[in-house]
């Protein structure tokens, strides 16, 4: 009986390992494909959560820069350095609806290219990201119903944002694309909830 029931264990723990051995090629396909960046396009996630408004960043390197590898020339450092000042100063990208009255908490940018942070092991070869995430402590952080983001005029090589948003009025997907013209120097406002 003991016997049998040990048997079985190891039985089924092959199997286990077997399937585990088939899949995992498959989830790393799915993960890099999940990982594959489009340049131009950013992505936002915002968890509006208690007190904060956590905005969370993914980019090509490319639309930050206009390139994915450590900077080389002296021009290319100051994009670089001025990049990350910009970053930094994310009450200027992101201008939360003053109801809520935030202000910046922490920063967290992430790039391995730049030699920034903890970056993300994933990244497609020959491309970089630069992630990053940007922390608002809010008096009435739910009161939250729209950030004027201003990521477009930042940084020139933006086309699109795909943002999800988390709120207590619930999950919204929203695209913005860049205006045309002068209009791109304008903050566009990205909206939810009623
Ligand atoms: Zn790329």
């Amino acid at each position: 009986m003991k016997h049998t029931r040990l048997r079985r264990r190891i039985s089924s723990g092959l199997a286990f390992a077997a399937a585990a051995l088939f899949a995992a090629p498959f989830l790393g396909a799915q993960a890099q494909q999940q990982h594959a960046h489009v340049h131009g396009q950013i992505k936002l996630d915002v968890a509006i959560d208690g007190p904060t408004v956590v905005i969370d960043m993914e980019s090509p390197l490319d639309n930050i820069v206009g390139f994915e590898r450590a900077p080389k020339t002296d021009a290319e450092k100051k994009a670089v350095e001025e990049a990350i000042a910009q970053l930094r100063a994310a009450d200027k990208l992101f201008a939360i609806d003053p109801a809520a009255n935030c202000k910046l908490g922490p920063v967290d940018l992430r790039s391995g290219a730049l030699g920034l942070g903890n970056p993300d092991p994933n990244e497609p070869p020959g491309h970089a990201d630069l992630d990053a995430t940007f922390s608002f402590n809010c008096t009435n952080a739910a009161a939250a119903k729209f950030i004027d983001v201003n990521l477009f005029n930042a940084f020139k090589g933006t086309r699109q944002i795909d943002s999800q948003i988390a709120s207590a009025q619930g999950q919204f997907k929203r695209q913005l694309k860049r205006p045309a013209g002068t209009q791109a120097s304008q903050p566009v406002r990205l909206g939810w909830g009623k």
